[in-house]
């Protein structure tokens, strides 16, 4: 096969907030759907997606750092990796009722309800088409979705991390609090690190710069986004090593 007819293999890194609402918890199905119908059709195109759910509309693990030592950091951590597994089985249906298939691995054994992660047996999922939905984190605690969105990038050979956000891209400084902050439409690791800019937890980011992989953060509320960027336009901010 010619590089030019390698089907486009993609990770696409949802956090919890796109399962509801702006500033609501838990799950609303009317987003779920969005995300989904958008993901179905651009799977139908014949791109290969996996996609890694965060938590956060449900539950993180540091949120009980401070108030409750009744409860383990690493214990809270397991929760944070338990709700990434809800968000997984809701985004499952949703999607298959958009008409696409799907497959549920976990990084924590759940054999009830979905199969673990093997790389080898996701890679051929995702041959086939099939979406792939990689729920559990990295299956270890005190780490963030983020940093299994990039393991799981590199292990897949993607060809890019598609990290959905809430705003366009990364800019200069946080845009809610300062108007004059330029967005950027490049940049590369090096930049990211030097001017400590959050994108996504910086060993996850030092991680995509080591192996080259390019990290690409758009807004999934804008109309569309996300179609567009699983296909590959260039929207939102690029990070790549190329000054
Ligand atoms: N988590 C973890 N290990 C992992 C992934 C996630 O311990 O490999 C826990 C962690 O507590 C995290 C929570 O699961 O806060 C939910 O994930 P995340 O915060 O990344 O969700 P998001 O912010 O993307 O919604």
């Amino acid at each position: 096969m010619s590089e030019l007819a390698k089907p486009r293999r993609v990770v696409l890194k949802v956090s919890g907030e796109c399962f509801c609402p702006p500033g609501e918890r838990g799950i609303a199905m009317e987003s779920v759907m969005l995300l989904a119908e958008q993901v179905a059709k651009s799977a139908k195109e014949g791109i290969q997606i996996a996609i890694v759910m965060g938590g956060g509309n449900i539950l993180r693990g540091g949120q009980f750092k401070a108030s409750n030592a009744s409860i383990l950091e690493s214990t809270a951590h397991y929760m944070g990796m338990l709700a990434t597994i809800i968000n997984g089985l809701a985004l499952q249906d949703a999607i298959e009722s958009a008409g696409h298939p799907t497959r549920l691995m976990t990084a924590i054994e759940m054999g009830a309800i979905a199969e673990p992660y093997y790389r080898r047996r996701a890679v051929r999922h995702l041959e086939k088409g099939i979406i792939i939905l990689l729920a559990g984190g990295t299956g270890s605690p005190f780490v963030t979705t983020d940093t299994a969105a990039a393991q799981r990038a590199l292990e897949l050979g993607a060809d890019v991390l598609l990290k959905a956000t809430k705003v366009d891209g990364v800019y200069s400084d946080d845009p809610e609090k300062n108007p004059q902050a330029v967005l950027y439409s490049e940049l590369t690791y090096e930049a990211v690190r030097q001017q400590r800019l959050r994108i996504m937890d910086q060993e996850s980011i030092a991680k995509c710069g080591e192996h080259a992989m390019p990290v690409q953060i758009f807004n999934f509320r804008t109309p569309g986004n996300l179609a567009r960027a699983l296909r590959g336009e260039r929207i939102g901010t690029l990070v790549t090593d190329k000054k």
